[in-house]
């Protein structure tokens, strides 16, 4: 399988290159030159399989010949082989056709842990094999952070540097990043927002000569094994509902539009997807696209579900290439005009064609906390608030079933989850002792030169 940027004029590289590269020389993101098709036998033979054995299936045609079907097969078993629910993404029911799959089972919580605990795997592998060695560079607003530092902590060939918006993460979340003290975690505390720490990223990934001394290499959701990975649990969630002789409706919180991208490319290879909920909180860019098809950035503002408090949604550009009929040089103006103007517009049959695949709401904060109330009563079952998000969006869906995906466990989030029902959630036996252990964190000014200067000064020593 061959990889092109949505901007053009990068390199065309395999898999493993863009495993290894993440965010294109170009300023692109790394897409299959061609997406995949599985037929409805190859669906059909995912029915009973293990979620690990699925995985193989449904990433394989994306994988090519990077890695052999062994060492695949071997690093997908390891990499949900520590999750703490035997289904790994266990479907609950909430009410007649509307159903909650559960993607909280991973080591930090959140369902971030699905598609990084494989990618630190196939980087390592990738990495001893070329004989070299890399700097991750993030930006999180909270779950990428730790499932990336968790999934990375002692790789012998990878440094971690991790920003965050100081003040802007829960504790817990702080917690799981700064209370790991491996010798190739670095955690630093931008003044800023969450695009901010993005803007920062981008910002050294595109001064090539940083990104070369550095090695620099990204795990934010634009690197694309992560989209891969996240395909799986769609494909697993509507076969178990009766995919590929039925169509399945999901309902998606989201930020970075990363999972949710998923849902859609799970649907270019021929998985019967009949609607994908794209559910935001207040900070509503893409529940305004998809009214308008105007793509314009406003403020961040905080809420309860910081993890999609963004207002600029990086993997958004994949969709947009695919709309512009894959022209790179189409896609570029776009973005450029919109990292100009912080605003940009497709034209009218675009749009209708994205919405007749997708649509999308805002919601508000009293929803998203009455939300986490009512399922409580109901099902008696905790909510976080992100998760609350794409149920209350899925309330307004007419398709049938609806899955809403759970993107984080309740006790990530216990703050609001206690305003909601007077029930605060526990952190899982393993964690319990998540607030008594020590942290290690730097404070940085919202800067790209100290930014950079930090990391020379860090590069391959121990802290
Ligand atoms: C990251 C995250 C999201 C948003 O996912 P995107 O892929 O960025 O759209 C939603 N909920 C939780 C809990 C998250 O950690």
């Amino acid at each position: 399988m061959r990889y092109v940027s949505t901007r053009g004029t990068a390199p065309v590289l395999d898999f493993e290159g863009a495993l290894l590269a993440g965010l294109a020389r170009d300023g692109g993101l790394y897409v299959p030159a061609k997406w995949p098709r599985l037929g409805k036998p190859q669906w059909r033979a995912l029915a009973g399989l293990s979620y690990a054995e699925a995985a193989l299936h449904v990433m394989q045609p994306f994988v090519g010949a990077a890695f052999s079907r062994r060492e695949l097969e071997q690093d997908i078993e390891a990499a949900y082989a520590g999750f703490g629910h035997r289904a790994v993404a266990p479907l609950v029911q909430l009410a007649p056709e509307r159903w909650l799959l559960e993607l909280f089972h991973g080591p930090t919580l959140a369902f971030k842990d699905y598609a990084l605990q494989l990618l630190g795997r196939l980087f390592d592998r990738a990495l001893k094999r070329r004989r070299r060695r890399v700097t991750i560079l993030g930006a999180t607003s909270g779950d990428t952070g730790s499932a990336a530092i968790e999934a990375f902590r002692d790789s012998p060939v990878a440094e971690i540097v991790m920003l965050h918006p100081k003040g802007r993460v829960s504790e817990v979340q702080r917690r799981q990043m700064t209370t790991v003290l491996a010798p190739n975690v670095r955690n630093v505390a931008i003044a800023g927002t969450f695009d901010d720490c993005q803007a920062l990223v981008k910002a050294a990934f595109v001064d090539l000569a940083f990104r070369d001394a550095m090695n620099l290499s990204a795990v934010n959701s634009i690197n694309w094994a992560r989209v891969m990975a996240q395909t799986v649990y769609y494909a697993v969630a509507a076969v178990a509902l009766g995919a590929p002789g039925r169509a399945v409706a999901f309902s998606v919180p989201t930020g970075n539009f990363g999972d949710v991208f998923a849902g859609y490319v799970a649907r270019r290879m021929g998985l019967p997807v009949s609607r994908l909920m794209v559910a935001t909180n207040r900070n509503d860019i893409l529940a305004r696209f998809f009214a308008t098809g105007e793509y314009r950035s406003g403020r961040v503002s905080p809420t309860h579900s910081p993890s999609m408090d963004i207002q600029v949604a990086s993997n958004f550009e994949r969709l947009l290439f695919d709309l512009q009929r894959r022209d790179g040089a189409a896609t570029a103006r776009l973005m450029r005009s919109f990292e100009r103007e912080r605003r940009m517009a497709v034209a009218r049959e675009r749009l209708a064609e994205a919405r007749r695949l997708f649509d999308s709401r805002a919601v508000d904060e009293r929803a998203t906390l009455a939300t986490i109330a009512r399922v409580w009563k109901e099902n008696a079952l905790l909510l976080d608030p992100h998760s609350a998000v794409g149920v209350a969006a899925a309330e307004t869906m007419t398709e049938a079933p609806v899955v809403a995906l759970a993107t984080a466990h309740p006790a990530k989030f216990p703050d609001a989850v206690e305003r909601a029902t007077g029930r605060r959630p526990e952190l899982p036996p393993r964690l319990a002792d998540l607030l008594g252990r020590p942290e290690r964190c730097v404070d940085l000014p919202n800067d790209l030169g100290a930014l950079q200067a930090y990391m020379r000064d860090t590069q391959g020593r121990a802290p």
